[in-house]
């Protein structure tokens, strides 16, 4: 097993999740412990544990670890989760989950992602990551419920069938808004209700497919994290 770049890693943790407020042992431990430059293109691999967003083939990108940080702490997961990710990419957010909970079911667009993350998967022994190809707009169905929901791109809206695949009292974590901004927001199920917090603004590439944008709406599909 790759366990390089380890010094590399800590450092990351330490300037830039530590240091930034994000406490929880577990999940700075889950940083540590993923090699992040495996889940990057070969041309980025040296960039890997720089405080930055960095591209993927086909317009996407690996978010800065800094905001994978982030989104993961606002799930509060304890370990017996069944997590749903839309948008695998590179698969490493997907990485960090699965050691954080118990079952990790992720969802990409682009089969050709979808292939190149489930070999790193396989390569690192992950074995608690199930990777699906399709439109996670739709959530995954023969799976759900699911206690917690992370979407990695951001929505027009939050889609309804990720809300009916929720758990009570599960979080949904999702950047809604357009190339001009976005927010990224925890919804909630609590009782019959719906909770709704506003965190911070971030920058991602659209969420597609049923209930994300059309082409149409957001003519830049390749602008930067
Ligand atoms: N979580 C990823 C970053 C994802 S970038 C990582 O850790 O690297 C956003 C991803 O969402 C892209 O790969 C894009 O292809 C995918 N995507 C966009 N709309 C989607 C949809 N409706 N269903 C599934 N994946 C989608």
């Amino acid at each position: 097993m790759e366990h390089s770049r380890q010094e590399e890693r800590s450092q990351m943790v330490a300037e830039q999740l530590e240091q930034r407020g994000i406490r929880s042992a577990r999940l700075l431990n889950a940083f540590r412990a993923v090699p992040r430059h495996l889940f990057v293109p070969a041309d980025y691999q040296a960039e890997a544990y720089l405080d930055e967003a960095l591209p993927l083939s086909l317009g996407q990108t690996i978010s800065q670890p800094f905001i994978v940080g982030l989104m993961t702490s606002l799930l509060n997961l304890k370990g017996a989760e069944r997590v749903l990710e839309v948008g695998t990419g590179s698969g490493y957010q997907a990485a960090i989950l699965s050691r954080l909970c118990a079952q990790v079911h992720t969802i990409e667009l682009e089969p050709r992602l979808a292939e190149l993350a489930s070999q790193v998967f396989q390569t690192l022994g992950y074995k608690n990551i199930t990777v699906h190809v399709g439109d996670g707009t739709l959530g995954w169905l023969p799976e759900a419920p699911y206690e917690a929901i992370l979407v990695t791109a951001a929505g027009a809206q939050v889609p309804q069938p990720l809300l009916e695949q929720l758990t009570l009292g599960g979080r949904l974590v999702i950047p809604l808004g357009g190339e001009n901004g976005q927010v990224l927001e925890v919804w909630q199920r609590v009782g019959g209700q719906i909770r709704r917090n506003r965190i911070t603004q971030v920058r991602f590439v659209p969420l597609r497919g049923k209930y994300g944008w059309s082409f149409t709406d957001w003519s830049s599909p390749d602008n930067e994290e």
